[in-house]
């Protein structure tokens, strides 16, 4: 598209969105009586106003009921809550309703998948990954690797960024799997990398990993609701994400999981808890593990009734939004992003992929120098992103709620900045 750096072509466009009926449903962070520009939802998703309605119907089900909340209500009932979530899930991450469940929270679920799709043996024990991932996926392999006796300096092989390079290159860690071969275990890394908003293309990584006779699993952190999956379909063994950044399930809001069809038969070494047992059968009490069908059968514990409320709620938005049409506005948007940052004569580097199929809302910029007075300069404007150390700025204009006139805004800011001899 041809873009023009205007407010009235900003205004087209939201005219033109057929998403934009959603920004209602959400509530809007404000400062001083004005909507903030919140470009954040990577980090935090905003607020459905649904939420609440949602949550004050189990709040007076408890009040009224107690206990028996779990069983009263027919599909209401709390014993089955995480049904409630399985088919939107499905359609967000392009699985079976049987291959995902709800449950946890992220770091908690990847220990659990770690335990059950990763079985070294003498010859293939390694783990690949990309170098550089979220810190606790870092802390999480390392970690998890040291508790099965396992050294992760022997075990853990990391792919990097080229030498003067942000993001990765896919022959790279093709390359690198092939290397690696009948030592190769298993190949976990994030989908979508945090840093530098790149999307790794997850079919051709599992493909090559299964080819080699090792599993593969990702972590979708920042790819669930950001952009189309189809999980069941690139074959991929296993994926967890959290549901609090794009998914707009509230702060630290319940994990999910995916477990491929293929992996539901053969009883896969799992940690169990009751709430994995089988279902009909779970308060007989009895000695035994006997796990539930599908991923539901990865359960450990009780759910937590009122954050599964607010992810219910949350889930069925972007599911009604649907992926194709959220992934359609958000590479516009995010291309108009892109096109107003380059045209504010802003000294810029963006290590955001500028290929619209390798990346998602995110991106990723290196302003140099004074790009912490700008990140400074836009919060006080009420522009909402976020720094990561060292000199990284991110800003993630998300379809369901942001509009294309507020990216013009961003720039128009911008261009303030720029032009304030007394900040650069
Ligand atoms: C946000 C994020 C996490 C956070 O993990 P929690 O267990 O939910 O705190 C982990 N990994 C990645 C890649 C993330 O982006």
């Amino acid at each position: 598209m041809h873009f023009e750096n205007t407010r009235s072509f900003a205004r087209q466009l939201d005219q033109q969105d057929p998403l934009r009926a959603f920004r209602e449903k959400f509530h809007i962070p404000e400062q001083n009586g004005k909507p903030l520009i919140y470009f954040c939802g990577n980090s935090l998703g905003l607020q459905p106003k649904s939420v609440r309605e949602h949550l004050d119907r189990e709040l007076a089900i408890w009040q009224q009921h107690g206990v028996e909340g779990w069983f009263e209500g027919g599909d209401n009932a709390w014993y089955t809550i995480h049904r409630r979530c399985k088919e939107p899930l499905a359609q967000i991450v392009g699985a079976q309703p049987s291959e995902v469940c709800p449950m946890n929270n992220l770091t908690v679920n990847m220990h659990l998948m770690l335990t059950s799709f990763y079985r070294p043996t003498a010859q293939r024990y390694q783990i690949l990954t990309i170098g550089g991932d979220f810190p606790s996926d870092q802390y999480a392999l390392e970690t998890h690797l040291r508790s099965r006796g396992i050294d992760p300096a022997e075990a853990l092989v990391e792919v990097s960024p080229q030498a003067g390079e942000y993001t990765w290159r896919m022959e790279d860690i093709l390359a690198a799997i092939d290397e690696e071969g009948e030592r190769l275990a298993l190949v976990m890394m994030s989908g979508l990398h945090y840093y530098t908003g790149q999307v790794f293309d997850m079919e051709a990584i599992a493909q090559k990993a299964q080819a080699q006779g090792a599993r593969c699993g990702f972590d979708l952190a920042h790819a669930v609701g950001n952009i189309p999956l189809q999980l069941h379909h690139w074959g991929v063994d296993f994926a967890f994400w959290c549901s609090y950044k794009y998914l707009n399930s509230g702060p630290g809001g319940v994990s999910g999981i995916f477990v491929h069809q293929k992996h539901h038969t053969g009883n896969l070494p799992r940690l169990a808890g009751w709430w994995g047992y089988e279902q009909e059968r779970r308060f007989d009490m009895t000695k035994g593990f006997v796990p539930m069908a599908g991923a539901d059968g990865w359960q450990l514990s009780t759910p937590t009734v009122l954050a599964m409320a607010v992810h219910e709620a949350a889930v069925a938005l972007t599911a009604e939004a649907g992926m194709e049409a959220l992934r359609q506005k958000s590479r516009l948007l995010t291309g108009y992003l892109e096109f107003v940052l380059r045209a504010s004569g802003l000294p810029l580097e963006i290590m955001t992929p500028a290929d619209p199929e390798a990346r998602g809302c995110q991106l990723s910029l290196l302003v140099r120098p004074g790009g912490k007075q700008l990140f400074e300069n836009l919060t006080s404007a009420g522009v909402i992103g976020d720094w990561r150390e060292p000199d990284c700025i991110r800003l993630a204009p998300t379809p369901l709620y942001n509009t294309f006139e507020e990216v013009w805004k961003v720039g128009e800011i911008i261009v303030r900045f720029v032009n304030d001899e007394t900040l650069v």
